[in-house]
């Protein structure tokens, strides 16, 4: 019930963002990251209309994966292991944490059919963050075009934990101006049309600066951590 109440109010600042800077709430889509909750939370999204879910782990992954079965698409989000891809590789739909030759080269050879990938961006440039740096972005991407079961679909980021919303506008205004610059190359295997960015505190913003998917976890379906 409580899932359901949160997915209204966030369709309702999704609505209002939305409006400021004049798109369509169509074109942003909600995936619901239950990473922190139960199977029984998850299906609950599912059932008051979700239609992605994102895991972080292989054990969340397949668990869920199990008895929610086929209905959702899955997205992997979190930091992903090279030992993990062949675990994991014919389980979900998007990999959101493509970030270094070893791990898509993996992806690659494990996999049966192409893989929409976004590469992660540390665009906020913090240590402990995930994600290749910005000004290698081009280039990796670029070599990427050597893995034929890779599509890049987009760029992914995540913006530090803050409330500094001038910091984290600047953090997705960067993610875009990057995007732009990927798809100006017009590399074939990298359409780059996505923008994976906002999350539980942030997605507004994310929303005004151009993203097209937002992972939201505590906000929709809580966290039991
Ligand atoms: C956990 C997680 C989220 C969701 O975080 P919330 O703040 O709970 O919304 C989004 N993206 C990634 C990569 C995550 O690991």
């Amino acid at each position: 019930m409580q899932v359901k109440v949160n997915l209204q109010e966030i369709r309702e600042k999704m609505k209002l963002a939305c409006e400021k800077v004049n798109r369509s709430v169509e074109d942003i889509t909600i995936i619901a990251v239950t990473k922190y909750v139960t199977i029984e939370r998850a299906k609950e999204a599912v059932d008051a209309g979700v239609t992605n879910l994102g895991e972080n782990r292989e054990e969340g992954l397949l668990a869920k994966r199990e008895v929610l079965m086929d209905e959702p698409v899955w997205h992997f989000i979190g930091s992903l292991q090279t030992r993990k891809v062949k675990s994991i590789i014919d389980h979900v739909d998007y990999i959101h944490s493509l970030d270094r030759l070893s791990l898509a080269k993996e992806i690659n050879k494990r996999a049966s059919k192409k893989i929409k990938c976004f590469v992660q961006v540390n665009v906020s440039q913090e240590e402990s963050k995930h994600g290749i740096a910005p000004e290698e972005t081009i280039d990796f991407i670029k070599s990427l075009d050597a893995f034929p079961n890779i599509e890049i679909v987009g760029l992914m980021t995540m913006a530090p934990f803050t409330d500094n919303e001038e910091f984290l506008r600047s953090c997705f205004r960067n993610l875009k101006a990057l995007q732009t610059e990927v798809q100006s190359l017009k590399i074939s295997n990298a359409p780059c049309t996505e923008l994976s960015m906002g999350m539980s505190n942030d997605y507004s913003i994310a929303i005004e600066e151009g993203a097209t998917m937002i992972r939201i976890g505590t906000a929709l379906v809580g966290s039991d951590k």
